[in-house]
């Protein structure tokens, strides 16, 4: 058995101001063949690793291609989307035969003249490897989960938990059904239902963690390999945008659409209280004043993570309007400002002009006095999972008795070592307000006596009804429409 693996990843909000380059692609990797050792500290690395280990183990052999992915942002630059693309087909072609293509990608990444580049890629792959080896793909829940990527692709598999901290259990799952398949074991057949939805749906907490327990449940059943939820990501304007549940049969179509059909009628019918339903900043401030001990405030709208520039500091100013004291806000995306910090060293205090440069979703700028408490090279956080992730130079300044992350690696906060790596204290904090819209939680649950997800100014809005689609192929969707389905 000879196995093959790779990864392309970068979630595209074609909303955001940037376009994704090889900038973008360069702050993590790209791994060109050797992900699985020099990289083995990023989300890509791992399951790298993890397939080469398991290949290993198995007696197979196994050849690692190009592992890349860069922070969410705009529609990625052709020709680098295309480079990136043409070098693993290039060494599948001159390094094959394969029996079995494993591959990491995202779901929901645009380049500038194509709105399913894993569908691209996936069919290419297939006109390579041809009809007999299993080509199987994990991919983010934020994905598009469109009809090439599922016509192409053997399996599919997505990640369950949001936060994603499932990525290397999915990755050895994805392992085994296409090792299954190429030996011809086992027969995947997939079947997606689409829910007809577009939302926002954090699987720690109800109605959505009991769901992704139905679906790991329904996994269980005879002949049944895997059940997935595309959350979709509303912020990616594309033909097939939207909420979907894909299951695989072991050579049962009916029982593969019967069981997409129930979970996707079960997400359905819970579509109302899943709205995220946020409160706005003053409210979420009342909230975090009446909180006894700590409260972590979530910027969501302007989540690096999603596409968003990051450096809307609306959330900030109130805070300093409202005089909160034990407060801790970060990371506002600002290498400008990072810049001036490092120059005017440790212990100044000076004028500074921080955020709101990015775009109209950044907001108004806040001219400040600030005092720079620390600067670092080459921040960085835990990721996702045992994963790091990048912050670049940051600095922290106190502003009106207030702790600021400046950082020069747009990023969204994952870790309270993003504050306390630079010696802020975090333990006598009464608010932690942080640039993240869910994954931070997976951290920050260990410390905060409450957390709230706070409706902000920024470039992603929950307000789903509203986003102005211009390629979106069903417009008669929940929220904009009250039952798609009909079903009610
Ligand atoms: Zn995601």
């Amino acid at each position: 058995m000879r196995v093959f693996a790779a990864g392309l990843i970068t979630e595209t909000n074609t909303f955001a101001p940037w376009p994704t380059g090889l900038a973008g692609f360069s702050e993590e990797g790209p791994f060109h063949g050797d992900a699985s050792t020099r990289g083995k500290d990023s989300m890509t690395g791992m399951l790298a690793a993890l397939w080469h280990d398991l290949s290993r183990d198995a007696g197979f052999a196994f050849v690692e291609s190009l592992f890349a992915s860069a922070q969410p942002s705009g529609p990625a630059v052709q020709g680098v989307y295309e480079a990136f693309r043409d070098e693993i087909l290039a060494d599948l072609e001159t390094k094959g035969p394969f029996d079995v293509v494993l591959l990491f990608l995202h779901g929901a990444m645009v380049s500038q003249a194509c709105d399913d580049c894993e569908g691209d890629i996936l069919a290419r792959i297939r006109e390579i490897v041809g009809p007999k080896a299993a080509i199987g793909a994990e991919l983010d829940p934020h994905c598009h989960l469109t009809p090439l990527m599922i016509e192409k692709a053997t399996a599919i598999v997505l990640m369950k938990e949001y936060p994603h901290t499932d990525y290397v259990e999915r990755g050895r799952e994805l392992f085994d059904i296409c090792v299954g398949a190429a030996r011809g074991t086992i027969k995947p057949v997939s079947r997606v239902f689409d829910c007809r939805m577009v939302g926002f749906y954090p699987t720690t907490t109800e109605p959505m963690r009991g769901l992704v327990d139905r679906m790991s449940a329904a996994e269980k059943r005879p002949k049944m390999l895997s059940v997935s939820f595309a959350h979709g990501f509303p912020w990616g304007d594309t033909p097939e945008t939207g909420s979907k549940v894909l299951a695989i049969s072991d050579g049962d179509a009916p029982l593969a659409e019967l069981t997409a059909a129930e979970i996707g009628r079960a997400i359905y019918a819970e579509r109302k209280a899943l709205l995220p339903g946020f409160p706005r900043i003053d409210a979420a401030l009342k909230i975090g004043a009446e909180t006894n001990g700590c409260a972590v405030l979530a910027d969501t709208a302007d989540n690096a993570g999603g596409g968003a520039p990051s450096d809307n500091v609306a959330l900030l100013k109130a805070m300093i309007e409202a005089k909160v004291e034990r407060a801790v806000f970060g990371c506002v995306w600002d290498p400008v400002s990072v810049k001036v910090c490092a120059e005017a060293g440790v212990g100044a205090t000076l004028p500074l002009r921080i955020g709101g440069k990015s775009g109209p979703a950044s907001g108004e700028p806040l001219d400040v006095i600030a005092t720079v408490r620390a600067f670092r090279e080459a921040h960085d956080q835990m990721g996702l999972g045992p994963a790091r992730s990048a912050l670049g130079d940051s600095a922290w300044i106190e502003v009106a008795g207030i702790d600021v992350v400046l950082n020069s690696a747009r990023s969204q906060v994952f870790a309270p070592d993003a504050f306390t790596g630079l010696g802020i204290e975090l333990a006598d904090k009464r608010i932690i307000a942080l640039k993240s819209s869910w994954h931070f939680q997976a951290q920050f649950s260990k410390i905060a006596d409450r957390i709230v997800a706070v409706a902000t100014p920024g470039a992603i809005q929950m307000d789903f009804a509203g986003i102005d689609y211009k390629k979106k192929r069903d417009m008669d969707f929940f929220p904009r429409v009250a039952d798609p389905l009909e079903l009610d």
